[in-house]
């Protein structure tokens, strides 16, 4: 099989699959717990914490380990807007963020009472950072901007949007799911008050994910339960998960810079691949502003569910960006943002490459769409 959809998940590190194993079996503790099985528990949990925490240059307790990066979003969005309620209840986001961010912020219209503006992209998937001040008024406390978009990679000035909302004091919560492992953070120096990570995105289990939040800053609880996590996000932890994803966050981190190298190469191999064999084929995303890993490649007249089910036959896993929908295929609602026309949204797939990717992987690929596109030759013709 040749996996090309590190964006949807990524392998378990056997590394952090290794770090995982203790807290699996029988007597790993309740970290709530005051007897030996419990400390110890707490003790893996604060070590994972301390981790996370370095690799960030954040302070621990500004570490919130919740179930993945939607949690992360959702109580980042939903808990800081209520909290900054009394301040005002503008929120601004952009129209090409993941669902887990768009949902959030939908419920906080329909909901809670609170006014969004929706920010446009221009055709690279980029918002225009004049749109983003002029936005801005006296009820505005929150945006939330993605790093890299999971669909295309392309990139938000991060470190823009932070200086404009903290000229107008506005809080940043900035979802890094995509880009965290992949490209350098440091939370003291680029600007955001929050940052989603999810452990399933950079070679960790599925089912764990961090909220940083800036010390000092205030949030609502969306859960009830206990006093977990500083009274902010109730629960028993999952510790497993949590030491598995502080050990691959450490292992991303440290080849980052490396492994971004190789991918951008076979990326580019890739696209060169599918250009040669589909001279119509169209690259969507920003050129250079951009995730090495992430190609979001559009064959006009060919449709990417057929595509993929064919690459599929070839033993090759990659994406469309469209959702299902009670059983018609939408077309992607970020490519649409970015002014890419419905019928050529649903001619586009996203291959995302990892570290497993190799030279020989590319190549099959490339020749596998070659056979694929062959096959479908005369209906691509009509
Ligand atoms: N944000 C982005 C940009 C994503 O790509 C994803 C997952 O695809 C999420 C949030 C949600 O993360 P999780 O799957 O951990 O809930």
């Amino acid at each position: 099989m040749i996996y090309l959809d590190y964006n949807a998940t990524t392998p378990l590190d056997r590394r952090a699959a290794a770090a995982m194993q203790p807290f699996l079996g029988a007597f790993c503790g309740n970290p709530s717990s005051i007897h030996r099985a419990g400390r110890e528990a707490r003790a893996a949990l604060d070590n994972a914490r301390d981790k996370i925490a370095a690799l960030l240059r954040a302070k621990p307790n500004e570490i919130i380990f919740t179930s993945g990066g939607t949690e992360s979003d959702n109580l980042a969005i939903v808990g800081l807007a209520r909290a900054h309620a009394t301040r005002g209840k503008h929120l601004i986001t952009a129209t090409t963020e993941h669902h887990a961010v768009l949902h959030a912020f939908e419920h906080l219209q329909k909901r809670d009472g609170f006014r969004v503006t929706w920010l446009a992209v221009d055709h690279f998937g980029r918002i225009d950072l004049a749109e983003l001040t002029g936005a801005i008024g006296d009820d505005t406390t929150l945006v939330s901007i993605m790093s890299a978009n999971n669909e295309t990679g392309t990139l938000q000035p991060v470190g823009d949007i932070a200086r404009v909302c903290h000229e107008r004091g506005v809080l940043f919560h900035c979802d890094m799911v995509q880009s965290f492992g992949k490209i350098p953070v440091d939370v003291r120096r680029d600007g955001p008050d929050a940052i989603s990570i999810s452990a399933h995105k950079f070679y960790g289990p599925p089912g764990a994910g961090t909220l940083w939040l800036r010390s000092g800053i205030s949030i609502e609880k969306i859960h009830y339960g206990g006093s977990h996590e500083n009274e902010r996000r109730p629960g028993t932890e999952n510790v497993a998960a949590i030491v598995g994803m502080a050990e691959a966050a450490a292992l991303a981190v440290a080849d980052a810079a490396a492994e971004q190298t190789r991918e951008a190469e076979l990326k580019e191999a890739l696209r060169a691949g599918l250009q040669s064999i589909f001279p119509g084929a169209i690259f969507n995303g920003h050129p250079s502003e951009r995730l090495a890993n992430t190609l979001s490649a559009t064959f006009p007249g060919a449709d990417a569910e057929t595509l993929l089910i064919n690459l599929d036959l070839a033993g090759i896993c990659a994406s469309s960006g469209a959702a299902c929908m009670v059983g018609s295929v939408l077309p992607s609602h970020v490519l649409l943002a970015m002014g890419v026309a419905p019928e050529l949204a649903k001619c586009t797939i996203r291959f995302s490459l990892g570290k497993q990717t190799t030279p020989n992987e590319i190549t099959s690929t490339i020749d596998s769409m070659s056979k694929i596109f062959a096959r479908l030759e005369p209906a691509l013709a009509e």
